[in-house]
């Protein structure tokens, strides 16, 4: 894998052919007080495994762009202009990077959580002027279609996507969404959250999106945030992606994790969990 470093909010890095950037939406201190804000009941253990992390702990928002087949290809979009002061950096960022957001190609969408969808559309305009949407279809019913969510989320939702009508594509498991970019349903989170296989030349990705938002759920991959849709298949996805990371010795990456969320999983020797081998930044700006 190499990489290069431009700056603190964004890393280089290529996989086989395909070069990515993995680029900040900002990030969020987190205090060990505050873990019961978003876990229900954490088992003995769990606390003293976060407080063994830097902190305030970064949780993060890692949006992937990527060049692939002769297109410009965004995994997720961030918060934009909702995310601010605090989030929504990432169209900045990418601007920084010499990239602008009329060539961006393709926009593949793992779930419809504001987080990774609200930065399309801005004052109900469309912020990516040539880009396609590939958005699964589970999530499109659950959120837009089933009366199941928040009517209020579907209006937020059905503002972001209006711009995009005619531009719009469903996407489920095995279905390859850009050159070497292959779909992977891992439900739980949401119904219809995904995640990528990232393929080229023998070298391999496996973005697991919001399979785990804390780096604590490696080593206890049965505790659920209380935003898991379904808590009860969310720890099953969770353990089968790590068993997989650490099975294959698959570079992993989440959107969560402290930036830029790349890392390695192992299998725990003394507990039924995982261990995280996070790449670190190689160089300060
Ligand atoms: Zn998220």
């Amino acid at each position: 894998m190499n990489k290069k470093v431009s700056g603190l909010n964004s890393y280089h890095f290529s996989v086989g052919k395909i070069k990515l950037i993995v680029i900040s939406d900002g990030f969020e201190n987190i205090h060990e007080h505050q873990l019961g804000d978003t876990f229900k009941s954490m088992p003995d253990g769990f606390a003293q495994a976060f407080a063994q992390l830097p902190q305030p702990y970064p949780f993060g928002y890692n949006v992937l762009y990527l060049e692939t087949g002769g297109e410009r290809v965004l995994i997720d979009v961030g918060l934009g202009a909702m995310g601010k002061p605090d989030f929504g950096f990432f169209l900045e960022r990418l601007e920084q990077e010499s990239i602008s957001a009329s060539q961006i190609d393709k926009i593949i969408l793992s779930h419809l959580h504001l987080d990774h969808t609200a930065a399309l559309t801005a004052e109900n305009s469309p912020v990516f002027a040539n880009a396609q949407i590939f958005l699964p279809r589970l999530e499109w019913e659950h959120w837009i279609e089933s009366g199941r969510a928040p009517a209020e989320r579907a209006e937020i939702l059905k503002k972001i996507f209006q711009p995009y009508q005619e531009r719009l594509h469903f996407i489920e498991d095995g279905d390859v969404a850009a050159e070497g970019v292959t779909v992977i349903a891992l439900p739980g989170h949401t119904p219809g959250h995904c995640g990528f296989m990232i393929e080229s030349a023998g070298e391999r990705l496996l973005h697991m999106v919001d399979t785990l938002h804390f780096q604590t759920q490696i080593a206890f991959p049965d505790v659920s945030p209380f935003f898991d849709i379904n808590p009860e298949l969310s720890p099953k996805t969770r353990r089968m992606v790590l068993q997989r990371l650490a099975d294959e010795a698959l570079l992993a990456l989440t959107y969560h994790l402290p930036f830029p969320g790349l890392g390695h999983v192992a299998q725990a020797k003394d507990s039924a969990g995982f261990i995280w081998k996070p790449i670190e930044r190689i160089a300060k700006p």
